[in-house]
Formats: structure tokens, C-alpha cells, sequence
């Protein structure tokens, strides 16, 4: 047998196989110890790749879904105690909350309480059930500023403040007060 006959006949179909022999892969199908195929790809340690519509990567060599590591990364990074009122954040719904909005359950119930006596609470609601609550926070920014400009005119155009509408002007300053304190936490909790 010539060079050039053997060449020929030395496929590249046969070293493949060659390799997978030498490599203990007898067949497509088999699973290596230290990676995972598919469609004739092996993964290794780092590598990122979609699969089923998720995406996945090899740490420690095992195969994991980047959501779930994503989730607990995320999980770790909240702090121990309540960004707003500093309070240990322990309760069971704080790390919900604390996903949402930057601060503890019970920070929760004052905010949306706020936005109650605000008016916005039914915006809100509808906002959370659509997932948009960087929309929801720049309409309350909004609001909030328009307040405060609102009330500016009027103290220099009138003079007097608390003549007109008394106790009811004290309480929105407060609510307005209060709800610029929650979205303070709020907007940076989004950075
Ligand atoms: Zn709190």
C-alpha cells in the first residue's frame, strides 16, 4: 500500500473514531466524566451556551442554569439589615420585597400605605401585576416633583402657606415626604 492510497483511505470519519477510542468515547452517545455533549459539542469548566430555550454553564463541573445562579447571587447580595429603616430584614416576605423595591416587607406596608393616601395605590397595584415598577417609580418621581412645584408657586405667589387648606396641606407634605424618602431607596436600589 502506497502513502497516497493509505491517506486516501484514512478519513477523517476515522479520526474521529481513532480519537474517541483513545479519548474512552466509544460511541456518540456516551457521556464524558469531565464535560457534557451536545449536538457533537463538549462543554467545559466557564463555558456558556442555550440549550431548551435556558442558558447553562459548567461550574465545579457540573452542568447548572444560569437563572437559578444568577437568582442566588442575587439572594446573597441583599444586605442584612433594611436599607430605609435599618431594621434586620428576617421576615419571610423581606427578600421578596427587597427584590422589588430596595427595602424590608414592613417598609412595604408604609410605602404602599403612603401611596394610598396619595391616590396612587390602584396605579401601583396595576403596575406590580405587570411587572413594571421602574415605570411605576418614574411616574411617582414625577409626581413628586410636579408636587413640590406645585406647592413652590404657590408659597411665592401667596405668601402665606398655612392659611389655605390648613391640616390637609400638612398631611400631603408629609405623604410627599415620605413617599420622596421611599424613592430615594427605591432608585438606588435599581442602579
Ligand atoms: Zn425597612
Amino acid at each position: 500500500m502506497s502513502d497516497n492510497v493509505l491517506k486516501k483511505e484514512f478519513r477523517e470519519s476515522d479520526v474521529q473514531r481513532v480519537r474517541n477510542i483513545v479519548n474512552k468515547d466509544y460511541t456518540a452517545k456516551t457521556k464524558s466524566q469531565t464535560g457534557y455533549q451536545k449536538a457533537s459539542k463538549r462543554y467545559k469548566e466557564g463555558d456558556v451556551w442555550e440549550e431548551g430555550g435556558r442558558q447553562w454553564t459548567i461550574k465545579n463541573g457540573v452542568k447548572q442554569n444560569i437563572t437559578k445562579l444568577d437568582s442566588a447571587k442575587k439572594a446573597v447580595r441583599m444586605p442584612l439589615a433594611c436599607p430605609k429603616c435599618g431594621q434586620a430584614m428576617k421576615h419571610r416576605f423581606d427578600k421578596k420585597t427587597y427584590k422589588i423595591h430596595g427595602f424590608c416587607f414592613d417598609c412595604t406596608l408604609e410605602y404602599e400605605a403612603e401611596l394610598r393616601k396619595a391616590g396612587l395605590y390602584k396605579k401601583y397595584e396595576a403596575e406590580m401585576i405587570n411587572g413594571n415598577m421602574d415605570g411605576f417609580a418614574k411616574d411617582l418621581t414625577a409626581w413628586v416633583e410636579e408636587y413640590a412645584a406645585y406647592q413652590h408657586n404657590y408659597v411665592t405667589e401667596q405668601g402665606v402657606i398655612e392659611d389655605w387648606k390648613g391640616d390637609s396641606k400638612k398631611q400631603n407634605e408629609k405623604v410627599m415626604n415620605n413617599l420622596k424618602e421611599f424613592l430615594e431607596v427605591l432608585n438606588k436600589h435599581k442602579k
